[in-house]
């Protein structure tokens, strides 16, 4: 099979591989469509993301989506056949945090694309039987493959509380803001304010549903109205980050999805004062099953980002899009093209 590996900062190459067959347990998905996010391009373009550093050849990508092509011992054969899209972690489901229920803070995680860990840039990919979760067929193979970036939006709603009548903040545009709008409002958000630099993105974030757009470059969003109960802080931009906190109302909560850096100033007596509660998140757990439902049902709109589809052999200029073309949301790679 075909599998496009990083070598070093710059340097994507298209190489052949062995198809990997399932274990015990696992599936064989034959990958139609993969999304390209920061984190790959942040890979692409220094090799590394903070302490994980790309040694050995690494296959980027993990928002992916296919159909099953096989399974190994212990798995249903009923399945071949089945159009999945792939959660990209899989923990070792026997921790304290994975018997809590938070297996996103596995600390034995094993997660695409990050080293020494293997992505889906490749025509099949092996994953656990229980990380592959069917899609109806209504749902594209872009959108199945984007319920990864949704299940972002999804666990940051459930973080701040999102709930009906919620007003709420979206501090960056982005694919995650984007997603961020659209499951707060999905979410029962009645307010949804939306901040970026980025007039493009606003303007999508407006047809996506959000009530207020926000141009930073000349509005502050401590001038709105009211001020928000819940802040989904997506831009990872440390003065964005610290103006939005000071934005929140009393007993406010703010999640803070975009990353910007080790450490950055906390207005810490509004938070005292305000009773703010400020929170990290990573990942997300058990987000599939209401992704796909809120694509299914047509309450959140993934394959509206999409901005541009490539190639396998073209997986460098998807890492790059987001540089060369400001008005690119999302770029997916489709490796059986
Ligand atoms: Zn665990």
């Amino acid at each position: 099979m075909r599998v496009s590996v990083l070598n070093g900062p710059g340097d994507v190459a298209l190489v052949e591989r062995e198809v990997p067959r399932p274990g015990p347990g696992q599936v064989l998905v034959r990958v139609a469509s993969v999304g390209v996010c920061g984190s790959d391009t942040h890979y692409y373009e220094h090799g590394r993301i903070g302490s994980y550093v790309v040694e050995q050849p690494l296959v980027l990508g993990h928002e992916a989506a296919g159909t099953i092509t096989e399974v190994g011992p212990g798995v249903p054969e009923q399945r071949v056949g089945q159009r999945v899209s792939i959660e990209p972690g899989v923990p070792d489901l026997t921790c304290e945090q994975c018997l809590a229920g938070r297996y996103n803070l596995c600390p034995d995680m094993r997660f695409y694309a990050t080293p020494p860990i293997d992505g889906a840039f490749a025509e099949y990919v092996v994953t656990h039987e229980a990380f592959a979760h069917p899609v109806p067929d209504t749902m594209s193979d872009d959108a199945a493959a984007l319920l990864e970036p949704l299940s972002v939006g999804v666990w940051a709603c459930r973080k701040g509380g999102v709930t009906a009548g919620s007003r709420v903040l979206v501090t960056g545009a982005g694919p995650i803001g984007l997603v961020a709008v659209q499951c707060a409002l999905a979410f029962g958000a009645t307010e949804v304010a939306v901040s970026d630099v980025n007039p493009a993105r606003l303007a999508l974030a407006g047809e996506l549903g959000a009530t207020t757009l926000v141009d930073a470059r000349e509005q502050r969003v401590g001038d709105l109205d009211r001020p928000p109960q819940v802040l989904l802080e997506c831009s990872g931009f440390p003065p964005a980050i610290g103006d939005a906190i000071r934005a929140l109302d009393r007993a406010g909560r703010a999640v803070l999805v975009g990353m910007g850096g080790d450490e950055i100033p906390l207005p810490l007596s509004r938070v005292q004062e305000r009773e703010l509660v400020v929170t990290g998140t990573f990942r997300y757990a058990n987000t599939w099953p209401t992704a796909i439902a809120l694509v299914s049902a047509g309450r959140v709109d993934v394959d509206r980002l999409v901005t541009g589809t490539f190639g396998l052999d073209q997986a460098e200029e998807a890492l790059t899009a987001s540089r060369r073309d400001p008005s690119s949301v999302k770029v997916v790679v489709r490796p059986q093209t």
